[in-house]
């Protein structure tokens, strides 16, 4: 899956949401999210992101954003 960090925070911009395919993204509290379980892991969100806040999940560190990702796209 691919994971929205912090840089996302306070953004104004929704290029992502447009971009993709299956409709995965969702409001967090002050950033936008990723669900997860509905990624279908195509990455074409990554470099429409003018933030640069969106990373696959493979890379290190991230589990924290992860598990945000997760918690704030099912409290729908
Ligand atoms: Fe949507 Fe693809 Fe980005 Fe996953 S990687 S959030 S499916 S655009």
């Amino acid at each position: 899956t691919y994971v929205v960090t912090d840089a996302c925070i306070r953004c104004k911009y929704m290029d992502c949401v447009e971009v993709c395919p299956v409709d995965c993204f969702y409001e967090g509290e002050n950033m936008l999210v990723i669900n997860p379980s509905e990624c279908i892991d195509c990455g074409v969100c990554e470099p429409e992101c003018p933030a640069e806040a969106i990373f696959p999940d493979t890379e290190n560190g991230l589990e924290k954003w992860l598990e945000l990702n997760r918690t704030y796209s099912e409290q729908w």
